[in-house]
């Protein structure tokens, strides 16, 4: 009931937002010449249903009380907070990214600062509600799910701004986290479509820590995990715009590294010859392959003893052992 009500009040305010994009002056001023000069085109604007809320206090408020939408579902989808005055719109002066489920309907929206503003937030995403339910949301899965399934592979990105970029340049297969780790349901979400996901974050320390921190997580889901590290200072949005598809594509595909290999080549880095570290790599290396269930994909298994071991310049015999001990563990 109220999820419905939530569902067309978003599908209004999403209507609303783009509108002042267009068809306002100061929207095409302020919102429409900054998407532009981030290098998106108007269909790709259009395809991902952008929008603009003005710098006033109360103008969307007020259409939307005008239309005879209800007050307390206006504030459950956080467009409009309650102050001393009366209601005022939360997302003053940024650029609005609907952001829509499997099936196309709008749930929430992320919203963010056209100017830097002093202890403003970047970016600010609907509350909690009915339909917005933070560990469930991928970012791009509607217009993403047909290419993932012909493709068989899933790109994982972290922001809204990747994900538009890519499909703009014609990499469709692609869907954002946010920002932070993956949660089971993402994942199960992913696993409807295919088994193979890539992710593709920032190369910085934040980046490589954030996607580490799914790994366990995705093997215990069943899915073949890849990881690539873009360039020092670019993100999947910069970077494509900067040396365009192809040189993108072929960037992915040469430095796709499968995530267990490369948790372990980074492990090693940190440990040095530490042996004491480096026998608590080992065992943190056979606890994440224990986690690959092992009557469904006996082979995967052999596979990553055979390599791991190699890299970690231990037997094979070993670290079967080991691993064995934690599947022992888990049962
Ligand atoms: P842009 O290119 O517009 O700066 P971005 O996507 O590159 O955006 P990042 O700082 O890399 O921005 O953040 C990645 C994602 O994390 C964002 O797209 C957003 O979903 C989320 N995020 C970033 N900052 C915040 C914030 N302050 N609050 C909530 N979510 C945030
Ligand atoms: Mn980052
Ligand atoms: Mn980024
Ligand atoms: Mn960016």
């Amino acid at each position: 009931q109220t999820a419905d009500s939530l569902y067309i009040i978003n599908q209004y305010a999403q209507k609303y937002f783009a509108e002042q994009l267009w068809e306002n002056e100061m929207g095409q001023a302020v919102a429409y010449s900054y998407l532009q000069q981030r290098g998106f085109t108007d269909e790709t604007m259009r395809k991902f249903g952008l929008g603009y809320c003005l710098n006033e206090r109360d103008a969307f408020t007020k259409d939307a009380l005008h239309n005879q939408y209800n007050k307390e579902l206006l504030l459950k989808t956080g467009l409009v907070s309650q102050r001393d005055y009366g209601l005022q719109d939360n997302y003053r002066d940024r650029i609005i990214f609907p952001i829509h489920n499997h099936i196309g309907k709008i749930i929430g929206f992320g919203a963010r600062l056209i100017k830097n503003r002093d202890n403003a937030p970047k970016y600010i995403n609907t509350p909690e509600n009915e339909l917005y339910v933070k560990s469930k949301i991928l970012y791009g899965i509607y217009f993403a799910r047909q290419a993932i399934e012909k493709r068989d592979e899933c790109l994982l990105v972290e922001g809204y701004t990747d994900v538009i970029s890519l499909n703009q340049a014609g990499v469709e297969n692609v869907v954002a986290s946010g920002g932070t780790s993956l949660t089971p349901d993402q994942l199960r979400l992913i696993k409807r479509y295919t088994k193979h996901l890539t992710i593709l974050y920032d190369g910085d320390a934040a980046g490589i820590k954030a996607a580490l921190r799914g790994l366990d997580l995705a093997l215990a889901e069943g899915l073949y995990v890849r990881l690539v590290l873009l360039p020092n200072g670019e993100d999947p949005d910069s970077y494509v715009q900067k040396v365009g598809k192809d040189e993108f594509n072929e960037y992915i595909n040469n430095n796709k590294k499968d995530f267990i290999l490369f948790q372990t080549e980074l492990a090693l880095k940190e440990a040095g010859n530490d042996s004491q570290k480096r026998s608590e790599v080992v065992n943190r290396i056979a606890e994440s392959i224990s986690k690959i269930d092992k009557a469904e994909d006996f082979s995967r298994q052999q596979d990553y003893i055979r390599q791991s071991a190699s890299l970690l310049k231990v037997d094979e015999e070993g670290l079967i052992n080991l691993v064995n001990k934690y599947i022992r563990e888990k049962l």
